[in-house]
């Protein structure tokens, strides 16, 4: 289930990102910098980032910039630009980003970049005053961080080394022995559960769940500072029988907690613009989602379990 990275032709003491986000208040405590790495070994179908899924970077076309210009067309090297369906033909664009130069409109845009060690040590450096102030930090996500785990590595000894507090945002698919060496370092980790039946799981998400509910014990086995959430997908991984196995396991695990996130469909939007080949959930993330999350944190506390939204 945890795909091959090798091939990734990315330099040593290098990453690629998609994002990096200052003055993060949602990615765990304080005023943080969120780094969204590249990849994920999961391909969950209400992904809210599925720009984060492939490894390299991508091209994405923003229709609704596009006011047909053509300066794209003629400086692909590879003849990737076309002017219906998806603009670009992926079986032949490399991400070379030359249209995207070429674009007056921003139509065209290179998701993801390489950063160095150095670099990325710069930039989360500049908000040190706010994260000294708020008890903040450092929070890795994505995707999945420990795809690239490294440099998540290198770069977590350097920022411990700085006196910054970094945690991680996990799906919990990761070779155990590659985040088990710098467990101290980490400032808490949150590991999402989706789906306990495994047929389920690879159904909704595409991978095997049992990595990751070892992973998870073995967390809870080494007192790491982890902490559980778990996105409420309407009809998904709400459902009576999910939410009583995900009370159980906790249990199991003499985990009391658990912190439920809202599902939100934003990530569908931003589908057609890299060409993903998820399918559309079409759910409501409006009313009907605000009230599965209530039923869902009632159910779980029903079931004994403290909970979080
Ligand atoms: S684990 Fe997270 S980033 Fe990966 S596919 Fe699932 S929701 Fe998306
Ligand atoms: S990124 Fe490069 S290869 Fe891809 S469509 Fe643009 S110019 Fe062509």
């Amino acid at each position: 289930m945890i795909r091959d990275t090798r091939w990734l032709s990315v330099p040593e003491q290098h990453a690629i990102v998609f994002d990096v986000q200052r003055f993060s208040v949602h990615d765990g405590p304080g005023i943080r910098t969120t780094v969204f790495f590249k990849g994920c070994p999961l391909r969950c179908r209400w992904c809210q980032n599925p720009e984060s899924l492939r490894p390299q970077p991508e091209i994405a076309f923003y229709a609704e910039c596009c006011r047909r210009a053509r300066d794209c067309q003629p400086v692909c090297p590879h003849d990737a630009i076309q002017w219906s369906g998806d603009r670009i033909v992926r079986q032949r664009c490399d991400a070379c980003g030359r249209c995207a130069e070429a674009c007056a409109y921003d139509a065209l845009r290179i998701i993801g970049r390489t950063v160095s060690l150095d670099g990325l040590l710069d930039e989360v450096c500049r908000d040190r005053p706010f994260y000294n102030a708020s008890g903040g930090g450092v929070t890795l996500s994505g995707g999945e961080a420990t795809m690239q785990m490294d440099f998540v590595g290198a770069f977590l000894r350097r920022c411990h080394a700085h006196g910054l507090r970094v945690g991680l945002q996990t799906c919990g698919a990761f070779r155990w022995e590659s985040v088990a060496a710098h467990l101290p370092l980490f400032a808490f980790i949150q590991f999402d559960v989706k789906l306990m039946d495994p047929e389920q799981h690879r159904q909704q998400t595409g991978g095997d769940n049992r990595v990751i509910l070892d992973n998870a014990r073995r967390l809870v086995a080494a007192q790491a500072p982890v902490a559980f959430r778990m996105p409420v997908v309407p009809g998904i991984t709400d459902t009576d029988l999910n939410l009583q196995q995900v009370a159980a396991w906790l249990h199991d695990l003499r985990v009391p907690a658990i912190h439920l996130l809202r599902y939100h469909a934003m990530g569908e939007a931003k589908r057609a613009r890299i060409g993903s080949p998820l399918p559309p959930l079409h759910l409501d993330d409006g009313a009907v989602a605000s009230n599965r999350l209530a039923r869902a944190a009632e159910r779980l506390r029903h079931e004994g379990i403290k909970v979080t939204t």
